[in-house]
């Protein structure tokens, strides 16, 4: 890597390079596959050899290389001339005119008034460099990622002091009993995983999976619990009460381990089955089902997903499922615990290491005065120069252009103008800012309103590492030659840098020395990578943080179960709390923030569907995908769709109290009859966010996805007799 401005030497018309193991440039398994060229243009084959996939990908993994020859590729910097469209210009003039706008702004405003957007697809060495750059580089709180939008993360951090994804490897899955699943879809989402669950399934355990839509996974479950969208705690609270009813809690485990189950039993109490089919719609038959069937097996698996997670009440719904993982004392249990399934290839390698406004690398705390010492010792700063903490995405997107806000925005790898909930207004505030710069490798929706768009490198064009779902930290190798006229954006940072005086700070020879620094940075702190080398990742096919000297072989299970079928790990480090306990959290089940009436009459709950990936920037050019899901689609019953005059096919407009985006109409006994589903992969009049509400966890600061209230629009209701 350098730090000087001329396009890498290489060019796509060279001889192509030798196959190269690497990684899958979309979601959280980070499926290992080979990049080639067998033929005319870059071709995948999956990596057998890769532990976590076994050489299976999905539709998105086998087309991924479309991307790299796209005629859509952005292969020069853009700036806005007077008459308002975007023209090509010389690096020179574009990050000439990016530096003068962060002078200018922060010599008006304030150095917080330029603000960093970065994204949960970044490799670590990118979060890094950004979390620095943001604190050393410009001096402000303000930068902040769109994995922000997870809420499992601050509930792990509160009951066991450690947020990593799933605290065990996927292969652990095929070896539970009984497995737990609230609000993931991986069927569609992350299919190669499913070889663990069908495994698991033929092993003769059981699946349970709460959804209020009978998913293609909930389709392979032994039991579906359809329940009412946002009454996730009420649920979980209900099983915890037939289990404590039941006797089949771990009571040694509970007085050993835990701290607070006095305060979950008794708050629980209220919960009984009749009371949580009124407020669920799940049956009390079933939930009497579940309840024997996870109290009467030998390992429990508890996971999450974002369906439970994107809610305003996403923290307490997460600690309420694991406070059954708990009870059942299945935490650190060989093949049983608790797992969150994260959703972007990075969001947990990127929300470790600096990117987010509360921290600083290593999952430090920013206001931790030892935290801020060490970091300053290793940028080699004053610590008091370290800003504190900033505001989160939502905040910052909501506040852009204001008094109180950003003035200006620097957006790596994230496409908020089509991905941030109450699109039409997040799209206003973006256009009011002062100046916007957006680095991507397409002209995304929101580079399409930047002032100033920098070409860069993806995936396959670059190395660096990620951490993927279970924590494994792997290696994206380079199979793929850069494009005349782009840069990385770990090359923008650093120029940046040197040009408003602080390129002392950002001199690295490459990719391995940025990673080189993170170590030192990471080291003594909760992630812990001081010990992982790009060399140990491709000797073992990744490396499990924490990883605290080169001699440590990494931690692939946490929270004690330190020997599993032959395995030898390092002594069980237990919980990662002050009392070393885990913590239990008394939960009341609440409502969304915003529930169905007679104006707005029906739930809305948004999600992804198999062909695309988050706001479809690459997904939404790739040819074999558009073929599949060509146009964005509203999945309703065919009970409300009578009612609605609604056939299937047919456009439909959905409203909620923020705006409104047509779909085409998918009708499906699969979804509760209350509810409609859209995806969010599209833009502009398709844009599922245009109708979400940004009302926030409190603790995460996680929009409300997946709930709203809306309303079908433009064709009359049925009256219930003419239905
Ligand atoms: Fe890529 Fe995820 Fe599909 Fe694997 S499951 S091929 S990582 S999108």
């Amino acid at each position: 890597m350098t730090t000087h401005v001329s396009p890498a030497p290489t060019t796509d018309n060279e001889d192509p390079i030798p196959w190269i193991a690497t990684h899958c440039p979309y979601c959280a398994l980070q499926c290992g596959m080979h990049l080639g060229a067998a033929g005319p243009g870059p071709e995948i084959r999956g990596n057998d050899h890769f532990p976590v996939n076994n050489g299976a990908l999905c539709i998105k993994g086998w087309t991924a290389a479309e991307t790299l020859a796209h005629p859509d590729r952005l292969k020069t910097p853009l700036a806005r001339n007077r008459q308002g469209d975007l023209v090509p210009v010389s690096w020179e003039n574009a990050l000439g005119l990016v530096v003068e706008a962060i002078r200018d702004t922060q010599r008006r405003y304030g150095p917080d008034a330029v603000g960093i957007l970065g994204g949960g697809s970044l490799t670590n060495e990118k979060a890094y460099l950004l979390g620095k750059f943001a604190r050393v580089g410009l001096g402000t709180a303000n930068i902040d990622y769109n994995g922000r939008f997870s809420s499992a993360a601050a509930a792990s951090n509160r009951a066991f002091g450690i947020d990593r994804g799933l605290p065990f490897p996927v292969q652990d899955i095929a070896k539970a009993d009984v497995i737990l699943l609230a609000g993931s879809n991986l069927a569609e989402t992350m299919p190669p995983i499913m070889q663990y669950f069908e495994a698991q399934l033929g092993n003769g355990g059981r699946l349970i999976v709460s959804d209020p839509r009978k998913t293609p996974t909930a389709e392979t479950a032994t039991l579906h619990l359809k329940n009412v969208p946002g009454t996730d705690a009420a649920l979980a609270n209900g099983l915890l009460h037939l289990l404590i009813r039941n006797r089949t809690i771990d009571v040694g485990y509970i007085e050993d381990r835990t701290e607070g189950f006095d305060d979950v039993k008794a708050s629980v109490a209220a919960y009984w089955p009749e009371h949580v089919e009124r407020v669920t719609g799940v049956p009390e038959a079933h939930l009497i089902e579940a309840a024997d069937m996870l109290g009467s097996a030998g390992t429990v698996m508890v996971l999450t997903g974002r369906g439970i997670e994107q809610q305003s009440q996403g923290v307490n719904n997460t600690l309420a499922f694991i406070n059954i993982a708990l009870a059942l004392g299945q935490v650190g249990k060989p093949n049983g615990g608790y797992g969150c399934l994260t959703g972007q290839g990075n969001g947990q390698g990127g929300r470790e290491h600096g990117q987010k406004a509360d921290q600083l690398p290593g999952y430090r705390n920013i206001s931790d005065p030892t935290a801020r010492r060490h970091m300053a010792s290793v940028w080699g700063v004053a610590e008091d120069t370290i800003p504190g903490a900033g505001v989160s995405a939502y905040e910052m997107l909501d506040q852009a252009g204001t008094d109180d806000g950003v003035r200006m925005l620097m957006v790596i790898g994230t496409n908020p103008a089509v991905s941030a909930p109450n699109g039409l207004h997040v799209e206003e505030r973006l256009k009011s800012l002062n100046f916007m710069a957006v680095s991507d490798f397409f002209v995304s929706e929101t580079a399409s309103m930047a002032n100033v768009v920098l070409p860069t490198t993806q995936w396959a064009e670059e190395e660096g590492t990620m951490t993927n779902l279970e924590g494994r930290v792997i290696l994206r190798q380079q199979g793929a030659r850069v494009p005349d006229g782009v840069l990385s954006d770990t090359d923008i940072v650093c120029e940046l840098a040197r040009r408003l005086g602080k390129g002392r700070y950002f001199e690295y020879t490459d990719t391995e020395a940025i990673f080189s620094e993170l170590r030192r940075a990471s080291s003594g702190g909760i992630a812990d990578y001081s010990g992982i080398t790009y060399e140990k990742i491709r000797i073992n096919a990744g490396i499990y943080w924490p990883c605290p000297s080169e001699s440590h072989p990494g931690t692939p299970r946490l929270f004690g179960n330190a020997v599993v079928d032959g395995d030898s790990f390092l002594p069980p480090p237990g919980f990662f709390t002050v009392s070393g306990r885990a913590r239990f959290h008394a939960i009341r089940h609440r409502s969304p923030a915003e529930v169905p009436d007679a104006e707005y009459p029906i739930y809305l709950t948004t999600g992804r569907v198999m062909a695309h990936y988050q706001s479809g920037t690459q997904t939404r050019r790739q040819t074999r995908l558009v073929e599949m899901e060509p146009v964005a689609t509203l999945e309703l019953h065919p009970i409300l769709a009578l009612r609605y005059h609604i056939s299937d096919g047919e456009r439909v407009q959905v409203a909620t109290r923020r705006g409104c985006a047509t779909f085409r109409a998918k009708l499906s006994t699969a979804i509760r009859e209350d509810t409609i589903f859209a995806p969010f992969h599209w833009a502009d009049t398709e844009s599922a966010n245009r109708l979400t509400n940004p009302a926030l966890d409190r603790t995460s600061r996680m929009p409300e996805f997946k709930i709203c209230a809306a309303r079908i629009e433009g064709l009359p209701e049925r009256t219930d007799h003419e239905a």
